[in-house]
């Protein structure tokens, strides 16, 4: 392990609240900053570094809140190189390992042991032509064990969206192959419109609500 510093937003224990792992308690590593700009990004203020820490100081802090999922998220993890051995720390810990990621940056060469939950940001985000679409090959060209280990998600705000996401999903065999998971940006489109269109496509998408904001509406930060 050596002591280069992570740039930290938080380090905190909650529900995981949008991915296949939603619903269990899960411990998040929060890394600071983020080069994007999304529309809807709701953690805007990891852009902001609140401590740095050596990755022996994060790990520490992280095993203490007694989960059996760490999720490192951000921010973009993916923009502190350092976030690489992280994962494969955490992994070496026996813990399951989540990353996830805005998904500009490629995926490959993380440790595989790690899941990947890896956004497609639509046209409302402001930033649908910087998709990594190197990761979408790169999951469907992985053999099946590892398939399992890539989720997309997409979030959405509005029709023209959904129309996007539909016709990445045609060009790209990835409802066959991974989990694709749907949702809504919270306050713009209403979860029974894009039910609605979801089984009027016949889409083999799971659709998922963001579960922590069920629960801690009025929460910010750390849930
Ligand atoms: S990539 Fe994620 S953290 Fe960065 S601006 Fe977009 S939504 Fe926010």
């Amino acid at each position: 392990m050596n002591d280069t510093r992570l740039n930290i937003s938080e380090i905190f224990r909650s529900i995981q609240g949008e991915s296949s792992y939603a619903g269990w308690p899960c411990t998040f590593i929060r890394l600071a900053g983020c080069s994007h700009n999304c529309r809807h990004c709701d953690s805007l203020y990891a852009k902001i570094t609140e401590e740095r820490l050596t990755t022996k100081e994060v790990l520490t802090r992280a095993l203490a809140l007694k989960t059996d999922i760490i999720e490192i998220t951000g921010g973009e993890p993916l923009e502190q190189a350092e976030s690489h051995s992280l994962m494969t720390e955490l992994c070496n810990t026996g813990r399951k390992v989540l990353l996830e990621t805005g998904g500009f940056m490629p995926v490959a060469g993380i440790d595989p042991r790690v899941h990947k939950i890896i956004d497609l940001k639509p046209p409302s985000s402001g930033h649908e032509k910087d998709n990594c679409m190197e990761n979408i090959t790169l999951a469907l060209k992985a053999g099946e064990r590892m398939r399992k280990s890539f989720e997309f998600k997409l979030v959405l705000a509005d029709r023209n969206d959904y129309l996007w996401a539909r016709d990445l999903l045609g060009q790209n065999p990835l409802q066959e192959s991974c989990t694709v998971l749907m949702g809504v940006v919270a306050g713009t489109l209403s979860p029974d419109r894009l039910a609605g269109w979801i089984l009027e496509d016949s889409l083999r998408i799971r659709m998922q609500l963001q579960l922590h904001k069920l629960i801690w509406p009025e929460r910010t930060r750390g849930a």
